[in-house]
């Protein structure tokens, strides 16, 4: 069995997006809207050469809101892609969750749900107590633990200091302490 890195995308791997219509900071809604972080492609060529399987488990619920077409949300996806390839940087995987229950029937993927990490699993053959969840929230906090992953916290940077109700197992400043961290051998679960 394998082990992966399950990342949140939105505040981990790239910024969110302050749109006026909704007066919020919210996931690119466009390729020209998406800005990787730029110490991210480090962070993941670092852990793709460790080893580590790189897959991706985002909500994505705007199609459902009707805020996002599919074919906007795919050519996000293509741009996260091509950002990370210009700086010799991939991903194994991502899975999204397109769903959002006020809008249709509850799904089970949508984090805090694990459906998106047991269906990554499922696909990767991974062994999830060997693998690490990666989030700017306690959803995914919560994700993580309900797919039985350890799970680590990083701060959004620019967003407001998040009050957490969920204790993850290591709290990092972004994805590259994170990745720092657990190749040197100095994340500890629990
Ligand atoms: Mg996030
Ligand atoms: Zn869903």
């Amino acid at each position: 069995m394998k082990r992966a890195v399950l990342l949140d995308r939105d505040g981990v791997l790239n910024a969110l997006v302050w749109y006026a219509d909704t007066e919020a900071r919210e996931s690119p809604r466009f390729p020209k809207d998406l800005y990787v972080f730029a110490n991210v492609p480090a962070a993941l060529r670092r852990l793709h050469d460790a080893g580590w399987l790189l897959l991706v488990v985002s909500n994505q619920p705007n199609i459902a809101k009707g805020k996002s077409t599919r074919q906007e949300l795919d050519a996000v996806h293509a741009e996260l892609l091509a950002q990370l390839a210009s700086h010799g940087a991939r991903l194994d995987g991502a899975y999204y969750c397109f769903h959002h229950p006020d809008f249709k029937a509850p799904c089970t993927c949508r984090k805090p749900q694990p459906g998106l990490l047991l269906q990554a699993a499922k696909e990767h053959d991974l062994d999830l107590a060997q693998c690490w969840m990666v989030g700017d929230t306690d959803t995914d906090i919560a994700a993580g633990h309900a797919a039985g992953c350890r799970t680590a916290k990083v701060r959004e940077p620019r967003g407001a200091a998040r009050v957490s109700t969920i204790a993850a197992d290591a709290t990092c400043a972004d994805l590259a302490q994170f990745a720092e961290r657990l190749l040197s051998g100095t994340l500890r679960a629990g």
